[in-house]
This record gives C-alpha cells, structure tokens and sequence, in this order.
C-alpha cells in the first residue's frame, strides 16, 4: 500500500463556472499552503466542467500550486465529424493528467456501456492521459447480494483490450452507485471488500505486479468525517469526492485526512 500515493480527486460534475472554478480551487490552494499540505505525499486531483480547464490550466502552471486535473469524460474518438464531442488530444494539450470513465452518471444518463467505454480507456491512453474508471452497483444489486460480480464485469468489460502496461498506470474508482450524492456512505468494510475483489480481478487479468501498482479509490458521500477511515484500509489508495469538492475547506480537510 505504500507504494502507492493516496489520490484524493474531486469531481465538479456541473457545477461551478469558469469563474467559479477559479475562484473555488484558489481557496484550496490557500488552505492547503497555510497548512503546508505536502504534495509528494498525497495527491490532488481535480474533475472541472469542460469550460473550466483553460482556467484551471493557467492557475496551476508552475510548481506553485502542484495539483493534478483531468476532464469528466472524452470522446471515443479523437477527431471529426463528431458534434459535441471533446478528443483526448485537446485534453492532452490542457495538461489534463487524468480523465473519469464511465462515471455513473454516464453509464445512467447516457447509456454509456462498457464496451463503449473500453474503447474510451483506449482513446485515454493513446493520448498518454490516465483514465479514472468508475465502477460500482445499484442498490436493487446490492440487496440482491451480486455486487461484487457485477462490478468485476464491469471493470471486465470496460478493460477489454488494454495491455498490462497500460494497466499498471490505470486508477479504478469503486463507486456504490446507492452512495453517490445520498448521504448514504459504504461502510469502510463494504469498501474494503470491494476495493480488494477489484484488486483481485487485476492481478487475474494483468499479473500480481501489475495489480500492486493500480491505484483504487473508493467515491459515495465521502467527507471529511468519514474519509480517514476509509483511507485506512488495506486496498483503498483514494477518494472520488462529489459534493464535498465543492467547499475549498472541506476538499482540504480530506485532503489532509492523516491529520
Ligand atoms: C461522485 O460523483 O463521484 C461522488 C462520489 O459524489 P458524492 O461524493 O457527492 O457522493
């Protein structure tokens, strides 16, 4: 587990303008250099809209404010006649480090299934960006008993293709699909459980080495409250955080969850 860096990501959804989004990670930024947040030890990731990646690119230029950003989603493709569509390259000339696939609000909203998606984690990598991919159930699946096979086949399915090279890069985001803006977070076991299974399914696919170096976050209502006891357990390397990124202080406070 040492080897590999906490990653604490905050999801903007669609919320917070360009103008906001300066303004927003500005104040992060402040918070954690008063609170002198090393940077080597844990990493911050940021997912604004779209329109804010210009903004956030200028504001992190230099070493001053050392944060990772990435976009929400990108096109399969990577360019032409694809109307509404954004390429990896032109994330890739943002600076994005990373970009969310298949978070599931896409999988609901816009029926983005997983073999769409594998061919999304390709375009990601071809554009030497690390792709966040979001797995996780329902809540009719959870009572069910089945989800951790679901999410295996998930995480199956949006893999197809990869190499284990590009998989030793990859970050998995484990996300209760019940958890996700409800107030309603797994419990740090369910996510142990999970984050462990995921683990497991890499190391199946792509070889034990491979599988030590796969960052796993766990994402569903996690705030500064309850994220030091998530992150404290074995196979949970991070969070994906909603709600909770868009209060520069309460990002920072998870952020700085060893504290
Ligand atoms: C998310 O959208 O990835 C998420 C985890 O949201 P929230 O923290 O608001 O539940």
């Amino acid at each position: 587990k040492f080897d590999r860096k906490p990653l604490i990501a905050g999801n903007w959804k669609m919320n917070m303008d360009h103008v906001q989004g300066i303004t927003l990670l500005q104040k992060l930024a402040w918070t954690l250099a008063d609170a002198e947040h090393d940077f080597s030890r844990v990493e911050v990731a940021v997912f604004p809209p779209f329109t804010d990646l210009r903004g956030v690119q200028t504001l992190t230029m230099g070493d001053d404010l050392p944060v990772h950003y990435g976009a929400q989603d990108l096109s399969a493709q990577d360019s032409g006649a694809y109307t509404g569509e954004i390429s990896g390259q032109f994330l890739s000339r943002l600076g994005c480090s990373y970009v969310l696939v298949g978070h599931s609000e896409r999988r609901a909203l816009h029926h983005e299934s997983d073999a769409l998606l594998a061919t999304k984690v390709a375009a990601a990598f071809r554009h030497s960006i690390t792709p966040v991919l979001c797995v996780g159930e329902g809540l009719e699946i959870r009572q069910a008993g089945t989800h951790v096979e679901y999410t295996l086949e998930q995480l199956r399915g949006s893999l197809e293709g990869i190499t284990a090279e590009q998989a030793a890069t990859l970050v998995v985001a484990y996300e209760p699909v019940w958890a996700i803006g409800t107030g309603e977070v797994a419990g740090p076991e369910d996510a142990q459980e999970l984050c462990a299974a995921i683990r497991t399914e890499l190391a199946q696919l792509f070889g034990d080495e491979t599988a030590a170096k796969v960052r796993i976050l766990y994402g569903g209502s996690v705030k500064a409250a309850n994220a030091a006891s998530i992150l404290a357990q074995r196979d949970v390397d991070g969070v994906l955080v909603g709600g909770a990124s868009l209060d520069a202080a309460e990002f920072a406070n998870i952020v700085r969850f060893e504290h």
